[in-house]
């Protein structure tokens, strides 16, 4: 081996600019974080070419002296850490002394700056770190810092660059990044001399938002909770709005950007069972907690952090969020085609709608049937059960049907175990002598609540409800999907099972009956007994009380798939996974007869129970249309 030298400071920066000094983007979020330590509340963001011939920086916080200017491109030279206490309570964004260094290392830069007050400002300039010229100069109070032809010397590193365009969003995504950071101040980027963001600096997250997101963000749910001193405010979506990637989730810790798998999965957490695969909350959360419970110092970016108490962030930003869903209403609107540009005019004949070119609606809503299409569809409304707007208002006032009631009973007849809707009490009978009006017994007084009707179901699936000016349509199966989960799921004991008369054989694959068998403990857990019967065949003895023979059997399928092919680091998910396959068979389907009474039972959870938005697949159960949009669609407006 060679003889060990000392590294110089040249190569030693070139090294720590490595770590630093990736991209462009990563020059802008080192400048804006030393502007925001300088206390600035305006900052504006020039690039020319993605940033990398050329990326200025303009402030108006502090300056600096003519004294230190120079000082702050050495190395680990900063005004922000006096003492290695310092180190384990940092409240500035920057502490490690190496950004302009390692900055400057790698390019040739321009320094204007002036503290408050001083007559004269400075000027310098740097190439590859070394300051080639310093003067006096006029220039307003605060920083300009000019960085031009990035990495020219070091062209190993030119050569990771990608074009001016993946550069160039990389900076806007920081800068977007730093902005939902700090609301307080008002940030500007041009990009190629077009303003593409400025906000207004107000403190106002959600208006940041807005001008980065637009229009899309206001249907988000408003987090604010605190715990001790850990305080968590932002904006997370509603589980109809979820994304299909993790891109859109951007957590703050004490105002740094920060990438945490702790904070996804606790944000997570708290969607559970509410999001379809593949579907991603986002979100913008502010998590604030005193200083000394994170460190920062563990990566040179200071983009991840370490809690000292991982439990409480996590319960924190849980259950925070969940509140914060729990509030927030979620039943998305029926989206209608484009309204029609003009008023609809009588036509005695049927017409299409006028082709209005590209925008023009590829579907046609309103368009009239087709004799036979008229037959199928007056067949199929034949076939369902009439919307009786009477009898159903009648059943929501007189029949008394009891909250809790089960939308489907389980009867044991000798034959086996199956389901029938529930009987519906007695009206009750009208006093015979008494002709005085029974007064109902008064309690606590109820907030006030818009009165509801269920106006009948559609297509043997949709129940439609109509409350002051929003229709809704709830879909049956989805809905009774979630109300078993959630049922089953409270219960922190075993679900209530029942003995089969005369137990069932359930012949299925050999890794299927391998592994039923292998989680026999679960499956009591769910209700069901399984006995090995040889010849790949399970005797099935006991099941949950929600199945008959022939859905247990079922379940007991999907169960084993979901058991070979599933993720089983979490139990709990395991479960879960499980609880859904049971509430899934056991829910009425789409397309089955239903009695008015189940239906009515139904809708009442449903327009009772804010928390009930989404089946256990994170499919909506009921979806919006007020009577505005159809004044509008229909041009009554
Ligand atoms: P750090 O931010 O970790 O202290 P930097 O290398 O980024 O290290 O900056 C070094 C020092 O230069 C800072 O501590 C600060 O005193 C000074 N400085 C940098 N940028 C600005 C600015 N825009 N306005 C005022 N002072 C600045
Ligand atoms: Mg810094």
């Amino acid at each position: 081996m060679a003889k060990i030298i000392q590294l110089s400071t040249h190569i030693s920066n070139l090294i720590a600019a490595g770590e630093v000094v990736e991209r462009p983007a990563s020059v802008v979020k080192e400048l804006l974080e030393n502007a925001v330590d300088a206390g600035a509340t305006q900052v504006t963001v020039e690039i020319r070419d993605g940033g990398m011939t050329f990326l200025r920086l303009t402030d108006n916080g502090c300056g600096m002296s003519p004294e230190d200017a120079p000082t702050a491109f050495l190395r680990h030279a900063t005004s922000k850490l006096r003492s290695a206490d310092d180190l384990a309570a940092i409240s500035t964004m920057g502490f490690r002394g190496e950004a302009l260094a390692a900055i400057a290392s790698v390019s040739r830069v321009d320094l204007l700056t002036k503290t408050p007050g001083a007559v004269e400002g400075t000027s310098l300039h740097l190439e590859g770190g070394v300051v080639t010229e310093q003067e006096e100069a006029g220039c307003p109070e605060g920083t300009t810092i000019i960085i031009r032809d990035l990495f020219f010397n070091t062209p190993a590193r030119m050569k990771f660059m990608k074009s001016d365009t993946v550069e160039g969003s990389r900076v806007t995504a920081v800068v977007q990044q730093q902005a939902m950071a700090h609301p307080e101040v008002a940030v500007r980027l041009l990009r190629d001399g077009k303003q593409v963001l400025s906000t207004p600096g107000d403190g106002n997250l959600q208006g940041v938002m807005y001008c980065i997101f637009g229009k899309s963000c206001a249907n988000m749910a408003v987090v604010d909770s605190q715990w001790e001193q850990y305080r968590l405010t932002g904006y997370v979506s509603v589980p109809s709005d979820a994304r299909p990637s993790r891109s859109m989730q951007m957590f703050y810790v004490n105002d740094r950007p920060v990438k945490s798998k702790l904070l996804v999965s606790a944000l997570e957490e708290a969607y559970r069972n509410q999001l379809m695969v593949g579907k991603f909350p986002a979100c913008v959360l502010h998590l604030h907690l005193p200083p000394a419970a994170v460190d920062v110092n563990v990566h040179p970016a200071k983009t991840e952090v370490k809690f000292l108490a991982e439990k409480t962030v996590f319960d924190c930003v849980h259950y925070g969020v969940l509140a914060a869903l729990n509030k927030k209403p979620d039943r998305p609107e029926l989206k209608l085609p484009p309204q029609p540009q003009k008023p609809p005019v009588f036509h005695p004949e049927p017409q299409k709608p006028a082709q209005t070119g590209k925008t023009a609606p590829k579907q046609d809503f309103f368009r009239t049937m087709t004799a036979q299409e008229y037959q199928t569809f007056a067949a199929a409304m034949e076939r369902a059960p009439q919307p009786r707007q009477e009898a159903a208002a009648a059943a929501a006032s007189k029949l008394h049907v009891p909250a809790n009631m089960p939308i489907r009973e389980a009867v044991t007849l000798p034959g086996g175990v199956i389901s029938v809707p529930p009987k519906l009490p007695a009206p009750p009978k009208p006093p015979e002598t008494a002709p005085e009006p029974v007064v109902e017994q008064q309690e606590l007084p109820m907030p006030e609540v818009t009165p509801w009707r269920m106006v009948g179901e559609l297509f043997s699936c949709y129940i439609v409800v109509e409350q002051g000016d929003k229709a809704y349509l709830i879909d049956k199966h989805a809905a009774h999907e979630r109300i078993l989960f959630d049922k089953l799921r409270e219960n922190p004991e075993k679900i209530s099972a029942q003995v089969l008369l005369t137990p069932i054989s359930c012949t299925l694959r050999a890794e299927a009956v391998g592994v039923l068998l292998d989680n026999r403990a679960l499956l009591d857990e769910l209700g069901f007994s399984v006995e090995e019967f040889g010849d790949n065949t399970l005797l099935l003895r006991q099941t949950p009380m929600e199945l008959n023979g022939e859905e247990a059997m079922q379940t007991l399928e999907e169960l084993s798939d979901r058991l070979l092919t599933g993720h089983r680091e979490h139990p709990e998910s395991v479960r879960d996974e499980a609880l859904h396959t049971v509430a899934c068979k056991a829910a009425i389907k789409a397309g089955w007869h239903s009695e008015e009474a189940e239906l009515l039972v139904l809708a009442r959870q449903v327009m009772e129970r804010e928390d009930l938005k989404h089946c256990p697949h994170g499919r909506p159960i009921c979806i919006t249309l007020s009577k505005k949009q159809l004044e509008k669609q229909l041009g009554r407006t």
